[in-house]
């Protein structure tokens, strides 16, 4: 190890120890001939003190230094003068008398100081996203993220869960978006289409035996972003055979509670209050209502809010046809089943719910139609006829011939929940590496164009 310890952990405990520290300079002040560096790790701050009395040599190099290089410090730990304690840094009552100093790495000026709130522009966050993601912000909700998928993974694997992994490359999943395509260059003039959600192959699952899977999940939609949009996302993915919707509002309850006293050491009163969809849009004009200080509210600053009973079509007016409210594969409720055959369609109700918190939604899901002919009903009403039906969707129909058991699940946006759990501004905060509002990535120059000899083996020819 170059070090003995990080540089968030020295305390009053270790004063008079011999100890090594590596990390970026910080920030460095210049007191006369004593030289004060800030050196910074993931862990924290420590503060080093240089004094030329001391060693002579040595200070030739702390001149050099600048922010962000990389270095190795030996030296003393010894309790900080009285008037010079940092209550706001947990090393705060010490620092370190330096007595050897090793750049690592020099590092040229960097485009912005980490952790300075100064006015940097989002593109030239993306464009230094390490230089950025070295801030204490950055760095923070990094690890929470990293927490709630650990809590997750950890509540779920003692409910008996299994997490499988469905493939990127596949055909298309509907979920009301464009696919992004992956052209073959096997099997010339064929593409591949990024899962818009996992939604086909969980329900396959289902079919395999596999009663109670989950996935965190890279899911891709090709859509105009909006603010809390992005190309890319990662959903934490739910799907159980023999279940209603009860058990699937309490194991969510459950995890959800689980992830907020593990992650955050707060209480959410479970279960959640429901509301129907017709209610939610009489009372709030919105099926993602704020329900803070509403008797429909629980819970300390998280309103959370089951929304129930959704349409399961809509009309798309412009193309004169009934669509799928949430996605085809939703199951109707059962009473509302004789109406599939009649021309009231807008009246039937779906077995699908959305778990809305503060306003906005962070999970959706259904029972899912395990019937072949009703499936098959539902692909005619929404009209893909029985030819359509079979090229985009065959394999489901297939499968659901083979003892399909009852099914049905939920899948939360994770990245939209770590925003509202860090109360972060947009999900770019809680992603490693996002994409621009123009579906970018500055840092690596993604999209980027390819070269001749790709597009040959492709057999693809740009049309400009
Ligand atoms: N696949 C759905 C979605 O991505 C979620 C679900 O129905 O489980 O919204």
């Amino acid at each position: 190890m170059l070090r003995t310890h990080t540089c968030g952990e020295l305390s009053k405990k270790d004063i008079g120890k011999e100890v090594t520290l590596c990390g970026w300079v910080h920030r460095r002040r210049d007191h006369g001939e004593l030289i004060f560096i800030d050196i910074r790790d993931a862990y924290g701050l420590t503060q080093l003190i240089f004094d030329p009395k001391k060693d002579r040599s040595m200070h030739k190099k702390v001149h050099e230094l600048k922010s962000e290089y990389v270095i190795q410090v030996k030296g003393i730990v010894q309790e900080r003068p009285r008037g010079t304690i940092n209550p706001k840094l947990s090393t705060g009552e010490i620092e370190l008398l330096a007595g050897g100093l090793d750049i690592l790495n020099p590092s040229l000026t960097p485009p912005f100081e980490v952790d300075k709130k100064l006015e940097i522009s989002e593109e030239t966050k993306l464009k230094y996203r390490y230089i950025d993601l070295r801030g204490s912000g950055m760095q923070r909700n990094m690890r929470l993220r990293h927490k709630i998928n650990s809590s997750i993974r950890g509540f779920l694997e003692r409910e008996n869960f299994v997490e499988i992994e469905t493939p990127f490359l596949t055909r298309s999943t509907p979920e009301g978006a464009r696919d992004y395509l992956v052209p073959s260059r096997l099997n010339t003039g064929k593409f591949y289409a990024l899962p818009q959600s996992p939604q086909l192959f969980k329900q396959i699952l289902m079919v395999s035996g596999f009663d109670r899977y989950f996935q965190i999940a890279r899911c891709f939609r090709d859509e105009d972003l909006r603010k809390d949009r992005q190309p890319e996302f990662t959903q934490l993915d739910v799907e159980m055979s023999f279940v209603d919707e009860e058990d699937i509002f309490g194991l969510s309850e459950n995890l959800l509670k689980k992830i907020f006293k593990d992650v955050a050491g707060i209480e959410i009163p479970v279960p959640f209050p429901r509301l129907k969809y017709s209610e939610a849009m009489e009372k709030f004009g919105t099926d993602k209502p704020d329900t803070r200080g509403t008797k429909h509210a629980g819970e300390n600053n998280y309103s959370f809010l089951w929304i129930t009973d959704f349409p399961l079509f809509k009309y798309n007016k412009e193309e004169k046809r009934w669509e799928s409210e949430h996605h085809p594969f939703t199951a109707c409720k059962e009473e509302d089943v004789n109406l599939l055959d009649g021309k009231d369609l807008g009246r039937i109700r779906a077995r699908s719910y959305d778990l809305v918190v503060n306003g906005a939604e962070i999970a959706s899901g259904s029972i899912r139609i395990h019937k072949r002919e009703v499936q098959e009903k539902i692909f005619k009403t929404i009209g893909l006829d029985k030819k359509d039906a079979a090229r985009r969707f065959g394999f489901l129909l297939e499968a659901f011939k083979y003892g399909a058991p009852p099914h049905g699940g939920i899948a939360f946006g994770l990245d939209r929940f770590v925003t509202i759990f860090t109360k972060s501004n947009s999900i770019r905060d809680v992603i490693a590496f996002p994409k621009t509002q123009k579906a970018v990535c500055p840092m690596t120059n993604a999209p980027s164009d390819i070269d001749d000899k790709q597009l040959k083996e492709l057999h693809i020819k740009k049309a400009k």
